[in-house]
């Protein structure tokens, strides 16, 4: 999967479980209806964060935004709000989860499907809204590194 080369996000989910991980194990699935589906470790934090929530959001990072892609794989982050302390966001009118500014764009999604995927979950998710920010370059994970599209 190293050979794969693949976008990166920062998956949110608001509440008293509040918390974002970086992911790029992240696809469409349905145009009509529109899904997106994420895999989460049920071992990381942001697996019982979803399930509590319902929803998550889902930030798509741009070129210039690879250190948050490290602070939000780093276990060694705060826990819950204090995670985003030093980080610019904006809640998500619809679900109320971060979206991380300067990102490429944003989805806001309830969760639809929770299917069973050996050691990680399979979040299916119905897109609530979508919003395209900026079209600057994007980040992109490839052979274990992190890569601009050129
Ligand atoms: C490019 C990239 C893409 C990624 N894509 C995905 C993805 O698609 N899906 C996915 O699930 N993850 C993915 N990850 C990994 C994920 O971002 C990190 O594991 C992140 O720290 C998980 O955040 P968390 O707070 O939810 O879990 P954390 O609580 O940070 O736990 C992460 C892992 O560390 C272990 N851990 C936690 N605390 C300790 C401790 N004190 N000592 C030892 N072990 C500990 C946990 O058991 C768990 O396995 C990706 C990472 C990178 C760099």
């Amino acid at each position: 999967m190293a050979q794969l080369a693949t976008g990166l996000t920062v998956l949110t989910a608001p509440g008293a479980r509040i918390h974002g991980m970086t992911a790029n194990a992240f696809t469409s699935v349905s145009l009509d209806p529109p899904l997106v589906l994420c895999c989460v470790s049920h071992t990381a934090r942001m697996h019982a964060a979803i399930k509590e929530a319902g929803c998550f959001a889902v930030s798509m990072l741009g070129a210039d935004q690879e250190e948050l892609a490290r602070y939000f794989a780093d276990k060694r982050r705060p826990t819950g709000a204090a995670q985003f302390d030093t980080v610019d966001w904006v809640a998500g009118p619809h679900t109320g989860a971060p979206l991380l500014s300067g990102s490429l764009a944003w989805l806001e999604c309830e969760v639809t499907e929770d299917y069973a995927g050996g050691d990680h979950s399979i979040f299916v998710g119905r897109v609530l809204s979508s919003l395209r920010i900026t079209r600057q370059r994007a980040l992109v994970f490839y052979n274990g590194g992190f890569h601009r599209v050129a």
